[in-house]
């Protein structure tokens, strides 16, 4: 498949089934802002949710924080974002991508800005989590929210657009520990990838000269995207630079003090930051197959159980027929969880059904036939499992589908 076609493929699958429709579109659209249908937002919570699990819940040494988008400018000033977060304009000029907008009415307004990035609201709220918790370094701070960059030319789908989302953790360290910490953030980034079917990263060093202004070193986790390979997430070596800047700036001492050594000093941060909406494209892409499955071609996403938006689906084989309908009907309030999604769906022929479960990635989808109903004594309370990818079905107790599709 030619990439281009990939790239079309992905795009109209996403609009078709509910996964990702232009944002503003009947007004025509807004460059750079997309809106997520119901198949999208599953998936995109699935992808949060294994990233907040993985990164936060599962470690004792971090912290979630959910802090505002606007915040006060003196932290843009400090940050750099003001002096230095530019792109050149075609014409050469310098353009600032941050989005300017103003707080409060009349004389007494301020202008202020759009986050740009989550990791500022991290670290002005480093001395309060100080404060409530007493951790001791390291120790990391996490957010999941939404970002804004005025971006000159948004393009290529969700890859960049103006109002996107990203997941990212402030790790603080001493200041000669940071390569041992860094790498350790580097496997844990590829494991997560792994997790949620993303294959083929490429890690790019940036060199000096591409760096951000507060970086000593930066790994650009790269993704070859149906349009080039492109960076996908980025991991940085911060040092002291945010934290040291705003307690200059703000006259408040964001240092950590030791207890056992008595020392007080500015610890040095690492930077895993994941964008969201650059994530799912990765996960369309790489799980975006097409083969031929009982003499039909078809296409499906072959995502992992935990992204997909349906866990499992639930057909009668004949929407005709009561008694498949409504043992079909209790199959599924028993296979309910808060966990995953489970759906019924007795539109058009099975063979459809399947399809169109293929299409958004369902990993299991499971009939209620004749058999079922005791036609055929011996399977009497069985049930039809069919497996996304190979197309092959098994018998299976209704009593243990719960197990098999966990
Ligand atoms: P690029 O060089 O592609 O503009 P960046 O280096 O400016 O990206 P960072 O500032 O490192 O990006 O932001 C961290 C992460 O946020 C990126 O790795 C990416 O996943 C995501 N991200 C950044 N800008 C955008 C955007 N405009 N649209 C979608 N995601 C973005």
């Amino acid at each position: 498949m030619a990439e281009s076609d990939l790239m079309e493929k992905i795009i109209s699958l996403a609009k078709r089934r509910g996964f990702i429709y232009q944002g503003s579109e009947i007004y025509g659209g807004l460059a750079g802002t997309w809106d997520y249908g119901p198949l999208g937002v599953e998936l995109r919570n699935n992808v949060k949710d294994i990233w907040w699990k993985m990164f936060v819940k599962s470690r004792e040494d971090m912290y979630g924080v959910g802090t505002s988008i606007i915040m006060n400018k003196q932290v843009w000033e400090a940050s750099g974002h003001v002096a230095g977060f530019a792109d050149p304009t075609e014409t050469g000029e310098k353009f600032n991508v941050m989005f300017k907008t103003t707080v409060g009415a009349g004389e007494e307004a301020t202008i202020s800005y759009l986050r740009p990035e989550t990791a500022q609201g991290i670290f002005v709220n480093f001395k309060n989590i100080l404060d409530s918790f007493h951790p001791k370094l390291p120790f990391g701070i996490a957010q999941i929210g939404k970002a804004f960059r005025n971006e000159i030319s948004p393009r290529d789908f969700i890859f960049r657009s103006r109002e996107f989302e990203q997941m990212e953790v402030e790790y603080f360290v001493r200041e000669a520990e940071w390569e041992k910490y860094f790498e350790a953030w580097r496997d844990t980034m590829h494991e997560f990838s792994k997790l949620v079917g993303i294959k083929n990263i490429h890690e790019l060093n940036v060199g000096d000269e591409d760096r951000a202004h507060y970086s000593k070193k930066t790994i650009d986790f790269e993704f070859e995207y149906p349009f080039g390979r492109k960076e996908l997430w980025g991991l940085a070596y911060r040092t002291d630079f945010d934290l040291r800047n705003h307690s200059g700036a703000s006259g408040v001492s964001l240092e950590y003090f030791d207890e056992e050594s008595g020392e007080r000093f500015t610890p040095h941060v690492i930077e895993p930051s994941l964008g969201v909406d650059r994530t799912i494209l990765a996960i369309l892409a790489s799980t975006y197959t097409e083969d031929e499955l009982g003499g039909e071609t078809r296409s499906y996403l072959k995502l992992p159980k935990e992204v997909a938006p349906v866990r499992a689906a639930i057909f009668p084989l004949l929407k005709n027929k009561p008694e498949l309908v409504i043992k079909a009907r209790e199959v599924y309030e028993s296979l309910k969880d808060e966990n995953y999604n489970i759906v019924f769906d007795d539109n058009g022929n099975i063979g459809k059904r399947y399809r169109r479960q293929d299409e958004i990635g369902t990993p299991f989808c499971i009939t209620v036939d004749f058999d079922t109903l005791g036609e055929n004594p011996e399977h009497k309370d069985t049930v039809t499992l069919r497996d996304r990818d190979t197309g092959e079905q098994k018998r299976v107790r209704i009593g243990d589908l719960k197990e098999a599709i966990k």
